[in-house]
This record gives C-alpha cells, structure tokens and sequence, in this order.
C-alpha cells in the first residue's frame, strides 16, 4: 500500500477568515484531519464528508496533577504515523501557526524516523493576530525596532526554563507572551526584578479575532491583579513595551457596532449557514438556530409536466432563492439544464435570487426595485403587458397565493406549481430558552413566515417579550406572522434581503445610545 503524507497546517488565531488558501485547498482533499484544541471548529466544514477527523486537543494544565490531557503527545504521534501509514492524507490542524509554541518538533521528528512525507504550511499566529485585532502596532520605528515572542509557560519552571529574564528586563522593544495568564504575576515580577519599568505599558487580549475578544491593558505593575479582578481567561497574548499603550480608536475590530453581539439565526442549514459568515463578518456571535427543513417537491407531476414544456411560457416567475435551487436540482434529475430556459422570460424576486440565477448561467430579465410580491407583480406589469401571457410561477408549497392573485390581477395566466416545501427541523430549544432567559442573546432574526410559525412552536411569544432580546424580521410579510402571533417587533430590514437584515441591526446598534448595549470588555 502507498503511504499517506501528512500535511502540518496551521488554523489561523481564530477568526475562520485567517486560514490560508493553501490550508483549506489540503482540509479539502483530506482524508483524516487531527487538530488541537484551539482550531476553530468551524473550519472542519471544509473537510470532506467521508474525512476522519480526530479531536487531539489537549486541555491546558499538568497532567500528572489534573489528568486533564485528553490525549498524550506520544499518542498524537503514534496517531500520525498510523494514519500516513493506512495511505491517508492526513491534515495535523493546529491553532495559529504550526510551528510557534507547538511541539512541531517532536511530531515532525516521528513522522520523519517512520519515513513519512509531510509538508508544514504556515499560519497566522496568535501574538500577531492579537495585535492587529486590537489595534496594537507591534513594532514602530520610533518605539520598537525589535519584536520577541516568549512562552509564559516555563516561567515557574526555574530549573528548566530557557528563558533570558536578564535579556528581557532590559529588552528595549515589543515582547509578545504566549500561555502567560496563569503565570501573569510571576512574569511581571521577573522582568520588573531584572530592570523592566513598574510603568511599563501591558495588555492582555483574550479570545483574539473572536466575537470574543477581551482586551484589557495597565502598567507591568498592575496588570496581573486587574486581568484577575476582571477574570480574564485564557487563551490569551500578553504584549509588554511602548507598543502596548492602546489607543481606543485604533481598536477597529471591538468599535465595529455588532461586536460581541449574540444574534440568533434561525432559518434551515443552508441559509443559517450563509447568514451565520454575515454576522461573523461583523464581529457578532451567531447562534444557530434551525428551525426548518427544505424539502423539494421536483418529483411531483405537475413539476416534470412543467419542466418539460417550459417553452411555452412567456414568464417564469422564481419567488425566492430556494426555489431557484431546486428547480435547477429537479431539472438536472430530467437530464435538463439551463437551456431549458432558452424561450422564456425570467423574473426573481431580489437581487440575491438574481445572483444564485447567474451561478447557473442565466441572467434574470426583471427584478423588481422592492422584493415583495405586490411590488413584483406591479412593477413588472408596469414593464411589459401581462395579458394573456403564459406565467410558469415556481414558488414553496406554502406560499400565501398572493404573487399568482397580484399576476392574475394583470390579465395574465398563471400556473403556479410548488417546488419545495419547509418542514419542521425538530430541534429541541431547551438551551435558547435557557440563553434567552440568562440574557445571553442581543437579537433573534426572522427571514420568513414558516420560520416564525416553527420556532414559536417551541418558544413562547411571552418569552421573548419579556427578555432582552430584541426581534428582526427581514420584511412585511414576515414581520406580520410575528405580530399575529403577538410578538413585539423591534425592527425591520429596509432592504428584504438577509444583507438588509444585518445592515439594520447594525444601524440600530450604532443608533443606540452608549451604556444601554455595552461593549464587553
Ligand atoms: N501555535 C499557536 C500557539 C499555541 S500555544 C499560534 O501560533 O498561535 C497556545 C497559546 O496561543 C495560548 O495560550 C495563547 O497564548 C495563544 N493563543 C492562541 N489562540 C489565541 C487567541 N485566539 N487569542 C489569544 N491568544 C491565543
């Protein structure tokens, strides 16, 4: 049997958007991935279906005194060695970059004693990512021409540790630690003992590049005493020098209005998913929510007898996105593709239904200004006559009938024919509920009708009214399930898109007077 080859690859700091390119094309193909305790879980998204992946995560502390490690580096090595040797590809995932305070050594050493390929693909470490995320300039030529990075780790480690405290005392630059809250007071003493002003500027940065993210910052002196006071926990970076005196304005990522806000999604995995990397992107937290189910309903006759004699329509009309997705899935199943469409017109509801029909090669002719069916119907009628014209209308099975009645309306004939529907995904709430009722959630987005009948079958309207938390609808239609099920709206997208969505709960918080939505921190 071929042996396998094991690539060492690092995660990035946190942030899912810091992997590199090169790291996600290797998780991609990978046919096992083992990675450590600090890679952000998300990014195992990329590994294939059939991958093996191995949680090696260690959890911080001795083992000898807290039994903690979950699983020993030896066996970790062994583990690489074993895999490669089954012929798989294997991916070594670990936080920041693979080779900065991370035993690259000893597991490179094994594969290399077994005779296994491997290759090391650099990451963006944390000391680097931690700086940046919070506005700290880690070397300037007028306060720091010289940058270290320390394991705060062996500081206790009298005996054992190789680090120069007499050289860091007097190290006229930016020192970087790693691994150093445990040990903050003892660091701080050491370099104070060995000639570091009591002034010195530090600051810690915790959960760096996440939603996260704490940032707290004092003299070398006091440092230790206010991370404790305000319980700072790991995993955090420790930069001591000029470097580290903080400007507020400079800490772009905690001033971007949604930072560490918790907001709720609560649509079916594909959309939670998309709307989740929005709200990621603007520092927020997404908790996902699945309330529903997609299921298409393209084996239906009245579909195949539709998709076979799609020329004979002047218009197909796609209410939303899904039904763009799964009419294409149904007419691939009949061996069609998009030259089905070659005779019609086509019309979509928003932009972003516009841009799903342009991954398939089509370019829709009508979007209507504002994505309701009123405005639809309306504005297209108003741009070419609609009567006696053949509509083909594709839309969910639970549609309210109003766009079929609005085209009707216009003269025209309107065959409406479901392609999917929305069942109910059967989660279970217990741990929103218990969310909502410590407070722990900003907002709860809804982005359509079926989505707010599912989830307030499991959560009360009641709840929700006398929490904290506060409800976005993505437009009229849904912000009337809402109301009639006697829930109090807190806003509105402007645009009824999920971007519109995002966009307003952004304005409503930069609105928001300071004090009643706080910065953690
Ligand atoms: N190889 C990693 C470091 C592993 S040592 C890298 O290059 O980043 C683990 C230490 O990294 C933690 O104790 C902490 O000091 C730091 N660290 C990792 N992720 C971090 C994060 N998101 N924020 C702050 N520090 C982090």
């Amino acid at each position: 049997m071929k042996t396998g080859k094991v690539y060492l690859v690092g995660a990035g700091p946190g942030d899912e958007g810091l992997i590199t390119l090169r790291a996600v094309e290797l998780l991609r193909t990978a046919q096992c991935v083992i990675y450590d305790r600090l890679v952000n879980p998300a990014l195992l998204k990329y590994a294939p279906a059939g991958a093996e992946l191995i949680d090696a995560g260690k959890k911080p502390g001795r083992p000898a005194a807290t039994g903690r490690h979950s699983i020993t580096q030896t066996r970790i090595n062994k583990l690489l060695v074993t895999k490669a040797g089954e012929g798989k590809k294997v991916v070594r995932l670990k936080g920041g970059d693979p080779c900065v305070f991370s035993r690259a050594t000893q597991e490179l050493k094994a594969l290399a004693q077994a005779g296994i390929e491997f290759e090391i693909v650099p990451g963006v470490t944390a000391g680097i990512a931690a700086a940046a995320y919070a506005g700290i300039i880690l070397t300037d030529r007028d306060y720091s021409s010289q940058l270290i990075f320390v394991t705060g780790h062996e500081a206790e480690e009298k005996s054992k540790s190789n680090i120069d405290w007499d050289l860091l005392g007097r190290f006229n630059g930016t020192i970087v630690f790693y691994m150093a809250v445990r040990n903050l007071g003892l660091i701080a003493d050491r370099l104070m003992a060995n000639g570091k002003a009591a002034d010195t500027p530090a600051i810690v940065i915790a959960s760096a590049t996440l939603p996260t993210q704490r940032v707290t910052g004092a003299p070398l002196c006091e440092i230790a005493a206010k991370v404790e006071k305000i319980d700072i926990k790991p995993p955090a970076i420790i930069i001591v020098g000029t470097a580290a005196e903080s400007d507020r304005r400079l800490n772009w990522f905690m001033n971007k209005p949604l930072f560490g806000r918790s907001i709720v999604v609560t649509r079916d995995d594909r959309g939670n998913a998309e709307l989740a990397s929005k709200i990621v992107c603007r520092a927020a937290l997404p908790i996902v929510f699945t309330t529903i189910k997609i299921k298409t309903l393209t084996e239906s006759n009245r579909f195949i007898e539709a998709a076979r004699e799609l020329d004979v329509y002047d218009w197909i009309v796609f209410s939303s996105a899904n039904g763009i997705r799964s009419c294409l899935e149904g007419l691939k199943k009949l061996g069609r593709d998009a030259r089905a469409f070659a005779k019609a017109k086509i019309a979509c509801m928003g932009r972003p239904s516009a841009g799903l029909l342009e991954q398939f090669g089509i370019m829709a002719d009508f979007v209507p200004t504002v994505f309701t069916s009123v405005q639809l119907a309306g504005q297209l009628a108003e741009k070419v006559s609609l009567k006696n014209k053949k509509v083909l209308l594709l839309s969910s099975a639970i549609t309210s009938g109003q766009l079929a009645d609005e085209l009707k309306s216009f003269g025209a004939t309107v065959n409406e024919v479901s392609i999917y529907t929305t069942v109910p995904a059967g989660n279970k709430a217990d741990r929103l509920i218990e969310k909502i009722e410590l407070d722990q959630i900003d907002w709860i987005t809804f982005t359509s009708p079926s989505t707010v009948r599912y989830f307030f079958e499991q959560i009360t309207p009641s709840l929700i009214n006398s929490n904290r938390a506060k409800i976005a609808s993505i437009g009229p239609v849904t912000s009337a399930e809402l109301s009639r099920l006697g829930v109090k709206l807190d806003l509105e997208a402007q645009e009824y898109t999920t971007d519109g969505l995002i966009t307003a709960i952004e304005d409503f918080a930069r609105q928001a007077p300071k004090g009643q939505e706080a910065i953690k921190g």
